[in-house]
């Protein structure tokens, strides 16, 4: 959960509210910061959502407030990670968090399949794809 600034210092993971438009607020979208230059980036795995949801928005969006968390499960499992660690999670540890979490939504996948919930299946496969790619680029990131 940590990256080298440009400045050469280290960045560390925190959970922040991103204000878009001056008007809405999103809460808990994973930021790296540096502590040295102040200089802030969205974690690139989940920049494809964010970035949608705000153009889901639009220009001229109406004052209201989003938690990230409801829309990303990568942002939903570091709120969780964050809450269970209250400083910076372990990398062991949200690749746990990750895997269980993969294993639950597949379950529930089979479960909505069984009902035939087309709806239910869409949003599960949604949030394992958002996993999945997560997961993959989490581990060739620390890989040697
Ligand atoms: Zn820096």
């Amino acid at each position: 959960m940590l990256k080298t600034c440009s400045c050469g210092e280290t960045m560390r993971m925190k959970l922040r509210t991103v204000i878009y438009s001056s008007k809405v607020e999103i809460d808990n979208v994973p930021v790296y910061t540096c502590k040295a230059c102040s200089r802030s980036e969205v974690y690139t795995v989940v920049k494809t959502d964010l970035t949608g949801l705000i153009g889901k928005l639009g220009a001229q969006p109406e004052k209201q407030t989003f938690r990230f968390d409801d829309w990303n499960e990568w942002a939903n499992l570091l709120v969780e990670a964050f809450d269970v660690h209250k400083k910076q999670p372990d990398p062991a540890l949200i690749d746990r968090l990750a895997g269980e979490r993969i294993d639950m939504l597949l379950d529930l996948y089979s479960l909505a399949e069984k009902i035939g919930d087309n709806e239910w299946k869409n949003d599960i496969s949604k949030r394992l794809t958002q996993l999945s790619h997560t997961a993959s680029i989490h581990r060739s990131a620390i890989a040697p």
